[in-house]
């Protein structure tokens, strides 16, 4: 029915509507890989009125900035203010789009595209797909369904998409569908070695220099997590002004921490402005970081989640270690 719903709501479009997408804050390859690919099968379409937006500061991270589509981007306060349609993409809660829920209380029609089992049903359809490995397999759903066939230039949003949620295909939520999904991808023509390059193996060498420093002040506490392990470290605004890098670099490195033999949950801490903390979290399977990250206010995944973190970086790391005692007891 939600399906329908979503299909009937593109379809009806009168031809001058305005159609506006939207993503979560500090949008991630599944953000905005998502939303620039649907926004280029709606203008194959022939949506005209069409603009992407994300709250926050409105710089593309490096990585992204030869995604196709990028001239459907706005600054957010550019955004058409009562949109007829907006679709938000891979955003678990309204929590996680600033500014923005404006637009979707003045749309016409809300649309949500997600794959989060905390997303809260806040559009008006929603599309949530919790067993979808990404939004993209989403998106790319209701793209087949309104007769959008992939090209070269939506197939590589997607890949991107696909690709950074399942972390290169390979966590647990790679299932056959998703495998079958990038044969169809790479079919396009799309280049995979090229396109995971410039998304996940390369970054600045102050980034590097900067990752160092980071993990060599990583503490493992192997007695945390009802023994099963925790590794964390953090990193603040000067340590990322001494070594002149923007934030996104940071995204990266809870996957050089995760890695940690001796710890199940490990968790970076990330500075964005004095005593505010993004925090990500990731867990080997024993433990469903998700319900520690929701209990701090924020959301995610069992294995993949996150939260934004008030006081010093000790103190958000004293209450994960709280609530990862609490999540075990509570089963
Ligand atoms: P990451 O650690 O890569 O930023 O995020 C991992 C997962 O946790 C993603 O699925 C993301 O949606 C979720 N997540 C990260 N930060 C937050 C947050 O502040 N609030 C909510 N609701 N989810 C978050
Ligand atoms: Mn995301
Ligand atoms: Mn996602």
């Amino acid at each position: 029915a939600e399906w329908a719903a979503a299909v009937a709501a593109v379809r009806q479009l009168p031809a001058d509507a305005r159609v506006l997408l939207i993503c979560h804050v500090n949008p991630d390859g599944d953000a905005l890989g998502s939303m620039l690919g649907f926004g280029l099968g709606l203008r194959r379409l022939g949506v005209r009125q069409l603009q992407a937006t994300f709250p926050g500061p409105p710089e593309v991270p490096e990585p992204f900035r030869w995604l196709p589509g990028l001239d459907l981007l706005v600054p957010q306060d550019a955004a058409y203010p009562d949109p007829d349609l907006v679709i938000c993409f891979d955003a678990a809660s309204e929590s996680r789009l600033g500014d923005l829920v404006d637009r979707l209380e003045s749309a016409g029609t809300a649309l949500v595209l997600d794959h989060h089992a905390s997303n809260t049903r806040f559009g008006g359809i929603n599309l949530v797909d919790p067993h979808a490995a990404a939004t993209s397999v989403v998106a790319e759903g209701l793209l087949d369904r309104l007769g959008v066939s992939l090209d070269a230039e939506i197939a590589a949003c997607l890949y991107v998409a696909l690709s950074t949620d399942t972390g290169s295909f390979r966590f647990e939520a790679t299932t056959p569908a998703v495998h079958e999904m990038a044969a169809r991808l790479l079919a396009t023509g799309i280049r995979p070695g090229e396109i995971s390059q410039r998304i996940f193996d390369t970054r600045p060498f102050g980034a590097v220099r900067l990752f160092g420093e980071a993990i060599g002040r990583a503490r493992l506490e192997p007695d945390a997590a009802g023994g099963r392990g925790l590794v964390w470290t953090y990193a603040t605004l000067d340590d990322l002004a001494r070594h002149d890098q923007p934030p996104y670099v940071l995204e990266a490195l809870i996957d050089s921490v995760r890695c940690t033999a001796e710890a199940d949950v490990s968790c970076v801490v990330k500075q964005v402005a004095p005593g505010e903390w993004a925090v990500s979290l990731r867990s080997k399977g024993a433990v469903d970081v998700s319900r520690v990250a929701v209990a701090l206010g924020g959301g995610g995944h069992r294995f993949a989640a996150g939260f934004t973190g008030r006081g010093s970086a000790d103190e958000v790391v004293d209450r994960i270690r709280a609530e990862l005692d609490g999540a075990l007891l509570a089963g």
